[in-house]
């Protein structure tokens, strides 16, 4: 969404490429999609990646390459269900918000079901002002979003990414 509430295509912002790249490989996902319509940014998106993927940037920095290798771009949602659904397992999907819903899911009570379904997990993250109604309807369950405790309440998406999988998959003590 945008500020007024219409549903649009948003710019993909550098930063999270690499940084959600990162956390993803560290937190052991299998893939992190990026998903625009938008023909240039596929391109940049694309250019960037197969830079430390592919050619020079990768030789200089093995550890980025890695991290980008986890990198899938895709043009709309149905295609990334289309190529998680062509594995081996039952697909669920959560989706994320700033907004409290009666409804989410507790972190606790997803971690627990990530332990024990056997199941894929696609976790969606908006830009902009966060996910359109069409998407949040086709998710299995939106999952309960992150408090600080003031009344400031505006992430950026890359850091509700990384407490979010902390919260789901990192270690507790
Ligand atoms: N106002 C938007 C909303 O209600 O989701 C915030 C958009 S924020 C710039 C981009 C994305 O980061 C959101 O779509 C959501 O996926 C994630 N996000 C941001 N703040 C969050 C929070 N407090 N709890 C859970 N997810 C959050």
């Amino acid at each position: 969404l945008n500020k007024k509430g219409d549903v649009v295509a948003s710019a993909v912002t550098n930063l999270d490429i690499h940084d959600i790249a990162r956390l993803g490989r560290t937190y052991g996902l299998k893939h992190y999609y990026i998903v625009t319509p938008l023909e240039d940014q596929k391109k940049l998106v694309l250019k960037i990646v197969e830079h430390w993927t592919k050619y020079k940037g990768g030789e200089v920095n093995p550890d980025r390459k890695e991290a980008l290798s986890i990198v899938k771009i895709k043009d709309q949602l149905d295609d990334v269900v289309k190529d998680i659904s062509a594995e081996d397992k039952e697909l669920c999907i959560v989706t994320t918000t700033a907004s409290a819903e009666n409804s989410a899911v507790s972190f606790y009570d997803m971690r627990k079901k990530i332990d024990t379904d056997n199941k894929h997990y696609l976790f969606l993250f908006g830009t902009a002002w966060g996910l359109s109604d069409e998407v949040l309807k086709r998710s299995d369950y939106v999952l309960e979003s992150i408090e600080g405790g003031g009344d400031y309440n505006h992430l950026s998406v890359r850091s509700a990414v990384s407490i979010i999988i902390d919260r789901l998959l990192g270690d507790r003590y």
